[in-house]
């Protein structure tokens, strides 16, 4: 019997798993900002587009993900 040779492939599996989950993000809900009060509302896609503080119905999409940066002259 040589058991402790083997290594079961769940562990690794599971490690995997977790990278890749860690790498997909839930794009269900998304973070706006109210064009009035600048409040982040996070809505889904079947939400409507209202803020949910002052009840506002424009909203700015947040792009904190990527870092834009203008190089200005
Ligand atoms: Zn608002």
């Amino acid at each position: 019997m040589n058991r402790e040779a083997f290594i079961p492939p769940t562990s690794q599996g599971s490690a995997s798993a977790a990278a890749s989950g860690r790498a997909y993000q839930p794009i269900a809900a998304i973070t706006y900002l109210c064009a009035s009060c600048a409040a982040p509302n996070t809505l889904n896609r079947s939400d409507p587009v209202r803020c949910k503080e002052c009840g506002h119905r424009v909203l700015y999409k947040q792009r904190t993900r990527r870092m834009v940066q203008f190089e200005a002259r």
